[in-house]
């Protein structure tokens, strides 16, 4: 999609610190990093939120992609938060699918 933030990274428009990639999926650095490990992965394919991702395999490896980047980050063991926001009341700010992966300190619950 062209004028989709995370298409652009993914095609190599928009620079981005990537930390993971595979042919369905890219991780890279928040830009804005709420911890000191804040890492998105995100199909390449576009798909605007979790409820765009359907019944097959795709959340499933996302998911597997996140714990493999946690485990690159160092953070596998001292525990990481996973947070997928849907839509309004989750504050989602960009449409396409992204996994948040955050790690590194101590994490409050419950989110606000
Ligand atoms: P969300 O509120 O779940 O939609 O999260 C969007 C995330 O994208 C935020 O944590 C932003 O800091 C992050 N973000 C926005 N622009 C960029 C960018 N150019 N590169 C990396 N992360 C970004
Ligand atoms: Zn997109």
């Amino acid at each position: 999609m062209d004028d989709c933030l995370f298409c652009g990274i993914i095609g190599r428009k928009i620079p981005a610190k990537i930390v993971f990639e595979d042919d369905r999926a890219l991780a890279f650095d928040d830009v804005n990093p709420a911890a000191p490990v804040h890492v998105l992965v995100v199909p390449k394919r576009h798909v605007p939120t979790l409820n765009d991702a359907g019944d097959g395999d795709l959340a499933g490896h996302l998911l597997n992609v996140a714990a493999t980047v946690a485990g690159e980050k160092g953070v596998a063991r001292t525990g990481y938060r996973v947070v997928v926001n849907v839509n309004r009341d989750a504050m989602q700010t960009v449409f396409h699918l992204h996994i948040h992966v955050i790690g590194g300190r101590p994490l409050g619950w419950p989110p606000g």
